[in-house]
């Protein structure tokens, strides 16, 4: 089965063919970096690196293109408020998002540009649109003529008489038109500005996308994604400006991703329930966010609760303990143990499940990238492991050896789509070996004051690994001890 999109622009799932065969030219509106970010905005940017992740896993070379909205009345005034240059507050804050996205395992993209790197593009791009009509300048700013661009509505499937619903329209006497929209703005006084032949200004934020989209993939790209705030007027007025000027289509797929809430409302920074990506690493892994993340099909709002999230990391941990398990296997690679008519029972239940989790993962991700399915289909596939080894006991087969060896690098490629799994790195091994030896040290001393009945001081130990969620369990031949939630 092919992939399948579900397009926003004509409402329908469609199969996904790209433009040039084999390749991907994808966009994603990326953040204004006005502050940190937080798990709901995180939720739209993992779902453009899972759509690109798994696009890759099927083959296709994807470029893929996120900006970051580095000049903007919301960085303009948060400056304003701490009392800083918005270039510089601009600056540390795109470097916290690519220190946040890379802990949370979103790879970054092939291209991240920046507005303010982009000001002689954009004003080539307004100057296009000034030349063919659709565009008029009012003593210093510059606007879109809404009604120059018949097809305008049809992303966001609004009539003309529908389209101020929705949009934050200020009364402004100067654009002809109230659904008229900026281009570029006059600067005021103490605001960052750029030369153009209009005077003194900045862009508005809708034509940085079309002119930084067009800059780094052509005229026409494949997937255009985004939150589903954006759809409209964001994402309505980059159509109206792009294919107003180039005569072509924009974007030929267009996906939203729906909000995270909390308590039935969006999670958002003005309406103040949000919670940074950075605060929500030091509580839970960045597999266990993502596991949450992606729980639900991406069109679909989600749920924050920090039960969600402690039910994810107990699901990461179960999906890590199944690949620890399998992991020894992997070196048992001769194909030809698998080559033969004699399996057993153990042999090939596992590479029934291994053919199983392939392939409804991929019926899942095709059907419009549902990873709530395709977390299912890996789960269901870790449950069949867990199953059969018990069966199977300790002495296992060369054979069924092969077979887990290969139900391993299964299961990884799919967990690495996701990013639900990394290998730990030399270091993370190094300070999980270390901290296997400091709490044998703690072991053996608490055993020790248990020797000289010093109960006081085992009773402590006990309870203050407890406190940083270690719990010993004293079973009749050792002390053994686990993290909890
Ligand atoms: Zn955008």
């Amino acid at each position: 089965m092919g992939l399948n999109i579900y397009n926003s622009l004509s409402r329908q799932l469609e199969e996904f063919v790209p433009l040039q065969e084999g390749k991907v030219l994808m966009y994603s509106c990326g953040p204004t970096v006005y502050d940190f970010f937080h798990i709901g905005n995180a939720r739209t940017f993992l779902v453009s690196d899972i759509v690109r992740r798994y696009l890759e896993y099927k083959g296709f070379s994807v470029k893929l293109v996120q900006n970051l909205t580095d000049i903007d009345d919301k960085i303009i005034n948060r400056a304003a408020e701490l009392g800083q240059d918005a270039s510089l507050l601009a600056k540390s804050n795109s470097e916290a998002y690519f220190e946040d996205s890379g802990c949370l395992g979103i790879r970054a993209a092939d291209v991240h540009p920046r507005a303010t790197e982009h000001i002689p593009e954009i004003v080539d791009l307004i100057q296009i649109l000034m030349d063919k009509g659709a565009a008029y300048a009012v003593d210093g700013d510059v606007y879109y003529r809404v009604d120059s661009f018949c097809g305008y509505g049809k992303l966001s499937h609004r009539r003309p008489e529908d389209l101020l619903a929705g949009a934050r329209v200020e009364v402004n006497e100067r654009k002809e038109d109230a659904r008229d929209f900026d281009l570029w703005k006059k600067a005021k006084p103490g605001e960052p500005w750029w030369d153009s032949p209009w005077g003194k200004g900045r862009p508005g934020w809708h034509i940085e996308c079309s002119a930084m989209a067009m800059k780094h993939l052509g005229e026409t790209i494949d997937i255009h994604a985004g939150g589903q705030d954006l759809q409209f007027p964001h994402h309505e007025n980059e159509i109206a400006q792009s294919e107003l000027a180039t005569g072509k289509p924009f974007a030929r797929y267009w996906m939203h991703v729906a909000f995270l809430r909390v308590n039935g409302q969006r999670m958002g920074k003005s309406e103040r329930n949000f919670i940074f990506v950075r605060d929500a690493l030091r509580d839970y892994s960045a597999e266990a966010i993502r596991h949450f993340l992606i729980s639900a099909h991406y069109r679909h709002p989600l749920d924050y609760s920090s039960s969600s999230l402690k039910e994810s990391s107990s699901a990461i941990r179960r999906l890590n303990n199944c690949l620890d398990v399998l992991k020894p296997f992997q070196s048992v690679t001769d194909p030809s143990l698998l080559d033969t008519d004699t399996l057993g029972e153990a042999e090939v239940s596992i590479l029934d499940a291994v053919q199983s989790m392939r392939t409804g993962f991929e019926d899942a991700m095709d059907a419009d990238f549902n990873t709530a399915k395709a977390i299912g289909e890996i789960f269901k596939f870790v449950g069949e492991v867990n199953l059969t080894l018990s069966t199977a006991g300790d002495n296992l087969s060369d054979t069924t050896k092969a077979a887990l060896g290969r139900g391993y690098s299964g299961l990884k490629e799919k967990c690495e789509v996701l990013g639900i799994y990394s290998e730990l790195t030399d270091s993370d091994a190094a300070n999980s070996e270390m901290m296997d030896q400091l709490m044998k040290l703690i072991i053996d001393v608490r055993q020790t004051a248990r020797q000289r009945k010093d109960w006081d001081t085992a009773d402590k130990i006990r309870d203050r690994l407890k406190q940083l969620n270690i719990e010993l369990q004293d079973t009749r031949q050792d002390v053994t001890w686990k993290i909890i939630d």
